[in-house]
């Protein structure tokens, strides 16, 4: 383990004072944030007019990189994956997906971990099957978008919180990463351009209302009643349907932002008719959208996609029903950087 200090969650000031106890000038804090969070220089030997003292104090003092891009990973349809190890061997991975947005243009979204392995054991996912390692610090949860930028700017518009790990099972460390992403005195990445996707930690929907979370919200509903979600996805017998509406409600309600509902298609599994039903009826009382995924293939689970023709007669029925919905392709499954497929690497030399 690496025993420098976290950078990216220092405050302006807290930098100052440290650099003033260290016996340099207080106003070098300015131009250090300007060098990372507006030039995005991440090595303090490249920050521009620094003295070469406070060069080397930056290096020795402070981890600039806390997560080290080791692997690059190109798929056919242009999603990369990177791998990142972790100062105490673990690595995590992480993604960027490329998709034709509606206005024709090239949108890319950078796809983040929160945890190593995962904990909320549901039943269809990769990041599930070698369990709970530990949390990602705050640190290491912003090191992941660093790589991925091109002249001065992120190469990417939108944050998905989508990989391994369950981000509100990593509360405290995931709201202080995304401050980093979105404080104006940092990368100033707007809130509506980062989501956080949650399998639904209900009690943490309620103090995200509580404190007016400015980020949007994405559920993993993939059951619309409890005897299907709970067959799937255990989390769903801690929090039943019932209580995660309500918090879900209260999420809309107090930050007024639409609630996205994830819902992966598993045949024979959660894509019945009666389904889309109860489906449409959670969507129309959260007034949420919903979000139809393709199951992507884990190779050691037996769980298959439903057909294209189950889909769209699944899809039929929330649009008679007038619920707002979209058919997500699927991206990046021949690199395993689909959704679900980010699996716990124990070995280099299995990524
Ligand atoms: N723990 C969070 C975020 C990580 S998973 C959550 O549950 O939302 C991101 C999304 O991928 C979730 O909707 C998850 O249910 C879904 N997913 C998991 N395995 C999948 C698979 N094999 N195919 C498609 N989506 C999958």
């Amino acid at each position: 383990m690496t025993n420098k200090h976290p950078f990216y969650t220092l405050q302006l000031g807290e930098l100052a004072t440290i650099l003033e106890s260290n016996g340099f000038q207080k106003f070098r804090a300015k131009q250090i944030f300007d060098a990372v969070y507006a030039k995005k220089i991440f090595t303090p030997k490249d920050f521009p007019s620094i003295p070469v003292q406070l060069i080397n104090f930056l290096e020795e003092y402070f981890d600039f990189q806390p997560a080290k891009r080791i692997k690059n990973k190109e798929s056919d349809d242009d999603t990369k994956k990177c791998l990142f190890e972790l100062s105490d061997g673990n690595f995590v991975e992480c993604v960027l997906l490329e998709a034709p947005a509606d206005d024709g243009n090239i949108r890319k979204t950078l796809c983040i971990s929160t945890q190593v392995g995962c904990a909320c054991k549901c039943a269809f996912c990769a990041s599930a099957l070698r369990g709970f390692v530990r949390n990602l610090s705050a640190e290491e949860i912003v090191a992941q978008a660093l790589p991925f930028v091109k002249d001065k700017k992120f190469e990417f518009e939108n944050i998905v919180v989508m990989g391994m790990g369950e981000p509100l099972m990593n509360f405290d460390n995931l709201l202080s990463a995304l401050a980093v992403f979105n404080a104006s005195d940092k990368f100033a990445f707007g809130a509506r351009r980062i989501t956080v996707s949650t399998c639904g930690i209900a009690d943490k929907l309620e103090k995200l209302a509580e404190m007016g979370f400015p980020y949007r919200l994405a559920i993993s509903l993939h059951g619309a009643t409890d005897e299907v979600r709970s067959k799937i996805m255990p989390i769903n017998k801690k929090f039943p349907l019932a209580q995660l509406l309500e918090s879900a409600k209260k999420f809309a309600s107090v930050c007024g932002r639409m609630i996205t509902l994830e819902y992966i298609m598993i045949d024979n599994v959660n894509d019945s008719f009666a389904q889309a039903r109860e489906l449409a009826k959670i969507a129309r009382l959260l007034h949420a959208h919903v979000n139809l995924i393709p199951y992507n293939k884990v190779e050691t689970l037996d769980w298959k996609r439903s057909d294209s023709a189950r889909r769209s007669a699944f899809a039929k029925i929330l649009k008679e029903k007038g619920v707002s919905f979209t058919m997500r392709r699927e991206k990046g499954s021949d690199i395993d950087a689909a959704c679900g497929q980010l699996a716990l690497k124990k070995k280099l030399s299995e990524a």
